[in-house]
């Protein structure tokens, strides 16, 4: 019999998986189904398949997990095991990784609680984990790195889980590039996906000094994919296609080693080391506006925001994060419902004819049925608005002779009229091959003042990065890549507009 822990159906007999596998049993043994000739040593066993799963843009490797604890270390008896108390974050894509062991940043803190006592632990050692994993200045690599700390995992624990659960995010920093600017583009190696081989997962530093602002900031611009399948033509992700779904380990290792790089930064600053440096603001402010449409990658998204913003976490604040989307208006609603995180959208056209050239996803989520959702989500109307200081904030990269009209700076005004919102003016950064070419500063300035006019609050976004590929519209890599995104014809009117801009 097994113990009271005992979490999933023993179906592994019929393919050679029995759980017990984890200990002594070999396949063979099985063939008939488990008669537990021998005693495991462990208590718990991890048993994991792997599903090969073609993407609409390539392959993507689905790891689905079964669980069982063997309280007493008998062998399988289906009579014995019960599946509604299998912990339903299992069913998840990337909660374990090509070696079986559960990724821990790839768990909510409820999630960990529950993965304790399902295994036996205490609940408070969900807490301990989690500090460990996230707390300032603990972003441990491994189980081990706590040994002979105050408050470190214990000696047994470490033994009993160090090849089955993982504080590792599924990333290896590669490089990291400084622009003039002092932004800094982290380029990662993702564990465990040869598909995106060369390509690489990129999220950027960037420190802001505002004048008149009290103190300055760090922002992390966030990857959600690598990638990605909006194949928004003046973007260089979009030339990549959708290469990888990142999972929320690979998402929330982003951050911690964007923090262990400033960290770090600031100590060799205070050691003397970089005599011309100035110190780096902690990250206060996460924007998902690296490679990949997060709301398409929803579940990792959402399970890395609850890490993200936990108090006892990385403790960021909702109104400090932000969400950017071209538009997939289920999912907006969505992220609405489940988090008060912030809401951008990249508008970037005020028609239909324009925006289904430039941003493909209108043809599905035509600007009515976008904008008619916004005004539902965020509404001007204060007595109506569901929560108070709520706004989305509208991005528009500027294009010159396609989007940049005095005339476009009006439809804008009569289209967000209804919505509580800011507008981002965003300045095109070049990249090889586009058509496309930045608008001129002069226009920039007249199509801000158009709609400052009418009183729409709006900013001009710096671009922050260029020089290492690191600005809005950059990140990727398409060396490597032998198909690219298709470049869509532009509508008749446009290809003068283009070739001449
Ligand atoms: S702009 Fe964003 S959504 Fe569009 S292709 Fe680039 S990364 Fe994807």
């Amino acid at each position: 019999m097994h113990g009271q822990r005992v979490l999933t159906q023993c179906l592994r007999t019929a393919r050679g998986l029995c759980p017990c596998l984890a200990s002594q049993h070999t396949t063979a043994r099985f063939a008939g189904g488990c008669q537990g000739q021998s005693k495991p040593s462990t208590k718990v066993g991890w048993v994991q398949r792997r599903h090969a799963q073609e993407m609409a843009s390539g392959s993507e490797k689905m790891l689905e997990a079964e669980y069982l604890s063997t309280e007493d270390a008998q062998p399988c008896s289906t009579s014995s095991l019960t599946k509604s108390s299998t912990p339903a974050f299992l069913a998840r894509k990337g909660v374990l990784n090509a070696r079986g062991q559960l990724m821990l940043k790839s768990l909510t803190y409820t999630d960990l609680e529950q993965w304790c006592i399902s295994v036996g632990e205490r609940p408070q050692r969900a807490r301990q984990l989690w500090k460990w994993m996230y707390y300032d200045g603990g972003w441990v690599r491994s189980l081990d790195d706590t040994a002979d700390l105050q408050d470190g995992l214990s000696a047994a624990f470490r033994e009993q889980w160090r090849d089955r659960i993982t504080v590792d995010g599924g990333l290896r920093l590669r490089s990291v590039h400084k622009a003039a600017d002092g932004t800094r583009k982290m380029v990662f190696d993702l564990q465990d996906s040869p598909e995106a081989a060369g390509a690489g997962v990129e999220a950027v530093i960037i420190p802001v000094e505002r004048p008149g602002a009290s103190r300055p900031r760090t922002t992390l611009c966030v990857s959600s994919q690598v990638g990605c399948a909006q194949n928004c033509q003046f973007c260089f992700t979009g030339r990549m296609g959708l290469r990888v779904q990142l999972s929320a380990a690979q998402i929330v290792e982003q951050v911690v080693e964007a923090r262990r790089h400033v960290a770090e930064h600031n100590r060799r600053v205070a050691a003397g080391e970089l005599p011309a440096a100035a110190p780096l603001a902690p990250i206060s402010n996460i924007v998902f506006m690296g490679m990949g449409e997060p709301l398409h990658n929803f579940e990792a998204v959402g399970v890395a925001l609850e890490v993200l913003c936990h108090p006892q976490g990385l403790q960021l604040s909702p109104n400090k994060v932000t969400v950017s989307t071209v538009g997939l208006v289920p999912q907006m609603r969505a992220l609405a419902a489940r988090s008060a995180v912030q809401l951008a959208v990249s508008l970037h056209a005020t028609t239909d004819e324009v925006r289904s050239w430039i941003v493909p996803l209108n043809r599905r989520y035509p600007l009515a049925e976008l904008i008619g959702a916004l005004e539902e989500l965020y509404p001007k109307n204060a007595a109506v608005r569901p929560r108070v200081g709520r706004h989305v904030l509208f991005e528009y990269v500027l294009l010159r002779g396609v989007n940049d009209s005095l005339e476009d700076a009006e439809r804008l005004i009569q289209l967000t009229s209804a919505i509580e919102c800011k507008v981002n003016l965003i300045l095109f950064n070049p990249h090889a091959g586009t058509p496309f070419k930045a608008s001129h500063q002069e226009q920039v300035l007249a199509f801000q003042a158009v709609l400052k006019a009418a009183g729409v609050l709006c900013t001009v976004r710096d671009s922050r990065g260029d020089d290492e590929m690191a600005a809005c519209g950059q990140l990727g890599n398409i060396d490597e890549l032998n198909q690219l995104a298709p470049m869509l014809k532009p509508p008749l009117r446009f290809k003068d507009a283009l070739v001449a801009a």
